[in-house]
């Protein structure tokens, strides 16, 4: 007979218990602000967006937010700068709210091992893209939210605003109008999946949305802030909104995990440990659940379209505080 019931393994005396030593973060966040130093200047400033070339690569901060709401800051934490692609993982929790698992009819769920704003998959995937975080993937879901919303990025500009209590936050026009007039390639993207049925409305209105979205401008305080509902069960901390049910929230940071840093998600794995989501405007957003979420800044990015002494700083984070979802 099957033996039911629970039992108890006596570990040993050293082994570790995670919640007991709780890291010193703002001494680990200092330390990676000193280090860092060398790596600030290493990466690329995104160009292909005129208004963000205009932005010193040499900016550099990073906020740790507890789920109790201490917050953990260091360097340029509190100013603000081009959320770019992070807002995809805004924009798609709005989209999963309204639709649920029917979203995935429209975008897969899978890496794409390309370029973020790569087209090639999409002629022989038939004009579904492989997740929400690349642009095809961010266009379909925009696409979402312009069909249920006179003005999506309205929406998510009022997502971010009760998401942090912070009510001046706003895209910036100039950044918006900047990515518009050079926008061929999302174009492009937009009309290709349109040619397969899968845009609802205009091209054009999808794209202005997007550009607007993108051209959201938080701090890494407010980032940190804004994701904390991931790590706590789908609730947000500030509203006490249930922007997610827990399965939802817990889905969510899996794709972001798998999908939220482009075609380098493997490696950032392997380095960090964190779900996250990424942006060329330099900032990388992490979430720990149960515990924390932290938000890094720093304009110079790698080949990859991530911020290159973000990256890194993130890498230090898990090593040094011995954290990550591993
Ligand atoms: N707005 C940018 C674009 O569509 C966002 C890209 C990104 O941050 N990776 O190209």
């Amino acid at each position: 007979m099957l033996q039911t019931g629970c039992a108890i393994i006596a570990f040993p005396a050293h082994a570790r218990h995670p919640s007991m030593d709780k890291p010193d973060y703002q001494a680990i966040l200092e330390q990676i602000h000193r280090d860092i130093a060398p790596w600030r200047t290493a990466g690329r400033v995104a160009d292909y967006i005129p208004e963000l070339a205009k932005v010193p690569a040499e900016r550099f901060g990073m906020a740790i937010v507890a789920l109790d709401g201490t917050v953990y800051a260091v360097g340029d934490a509190r100013e603000r700068f081009s959320i770019q692609s992070i807002s995809k993982l805004f924009a798609c929790t709005l989209a999963f709210q309204l639709l649920g698992d029917a979203l995935w009819d429209r975008v897969g769920r899978e890496p794409s091992g390309n370029a973020f704003n790569s087209l090639v998959q999409l002629e022989t995937e038939r004009g579904k893209p492989r997740n929400p975080f690349i642009n095809a993937g961010a266009l379909v879901v925009t696409d979402v939210l312009c069909r249920r919303f006179v003005g999506a990025e309205t929406a998510l500009v009022q997502f971010v605003r009760r998401l942090t209590g912070a009510a001046d936050l706003d895209y910036d026009l100039r950044v918006a109008s900047s990515e518009l007039q050079h926008a061929a390639r999302n174009r492009a993207m937009a009309h290709f999946m349109a040619s397969f049925g899968n845009l609802q409305m205009p091209p054009e209105t999808v794209i202005e949305a997007y550009c607007r979205q993108c051209a959201i401008e938080m701090n890494c305080v407010e980032l940190a802030t804004a994701a904390l509902f991931l790590a706590n069960g789908g609730v947000a901390p500030v509203s006490g909104e249930h922007i997610l049910d827990a399965s939802s929230a817990k889905r969510l940071s899996a794709l972001m995990l798998t999908c939220g840093t482009y075609d380098a998600a493997g490696d950032f794995v392997y380095r960090v440990g964190l779900p996250a989501k990424s942006g060329v405007g330099g900032g990388i957003l992490a979430v720990l659940p149960g515990e924390m979420a932290v938000c890094v800044w720093s304009p110079g990015l790698d080949a990859n379209g991530n911020s290159l002494a973000g990256v890194k700083s993130l890498e230090w984070l898990t090593t040094r505080t011995g954290q990550s979802i591993f």
